[in-house]
């Protein structure tokens, strides 16, 4: 997966790679699904939602520009990979998932596998976690309507959120950094994710 897919088509980054050939991408998807876990395509995994595709999943990391110290947030948290991922690069990562199934699922998994450096929390990710901010990078793995305002306003001056935004079928991943003026803006590209649903989302 990681040569074929994520090399192969121009993800440079070795913090990155070292991560994803780390973490065991068959141990987030159901047992049905083990023999497709390391596919070139995005997953079910259960309550409507889907994991991404690998090298989405690359390529969004990448975009945060990370170097190993970082705190960061994650905005759906659904099976835990994306934030499996972020664990083995970075200092601490806070994910928050609405969906209280996958939720708590996933929480249990962490336990088992032992990522001690994931912390867990139910509720509205479009509004943040403001005890726990500054955050250095801000990933969101669902498709929003809009660039929620508290999760710029979370980041520290140079951090940077990556999102996805636009339609309900399609948006654009955004690469935003929060400058000591504004924001500077970089579109990575079109996508496709499930609804980011939550106070400064989609309605639910
Ligand atoms: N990062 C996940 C991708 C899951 S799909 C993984 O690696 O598997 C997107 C997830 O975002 C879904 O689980 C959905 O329930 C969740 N979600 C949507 N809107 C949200 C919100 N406002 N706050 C937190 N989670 C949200």
């Amino acid at each position: 997966m990681v040569e074929k897919q994520i090399i192969a088509r121009g993800i440079t980054d070795p913090l990155v790679i070292q991560a994803m050939l780390k973490v065991p991408r068959h141990l987030f998807v159901s047992e049905a699904l083990v023999d497709s876990a390391y596919g070139d395509f995005p997953l079910p995994i259960g309550e409507g939602q889907t994991i991404s595709q690998p090298f989405i999943i690359a390529e969004m990391t990448q975009g945060l520009t990370l170097t190993g110290q970082e705190r960061v947030l994650e905005i759906g948290t659904g099976s835990g990979y994306q934030a499996a991922v972020l664990s083995r690069i970075v200092y601490r990562v806070y994910t928050i998932e609405r969906n209280n199934t996958l939720y708590l699922r996933t929480r249990k998994l962490f336990d088992r596998l032992k990522y001690h450096n994931i912390v867990t929390r139910y509720s509205d990710g479009t509004q943040g976690w403001k005890a726990e901010s500054p955050f250095d990078a801000i990933l969101v793995t669902a498709g929003g309507n809009r660039i929620p305002e508290p999760l710029v306003n979370q980041l520290v001056e140079g951090g940077r959120l990556i999102i996805p935004v636009g339609g309900l079928h399609s948006q654009e991943l955004l690469r935003i950094e929060r400058t000591g003026t504004g924001i500077r803006t970089a579109n990575l590209g079109g996508c496709r994710f499930v609804k980011l649903i939550g106070e400064h989302g989609w309605p639910s």
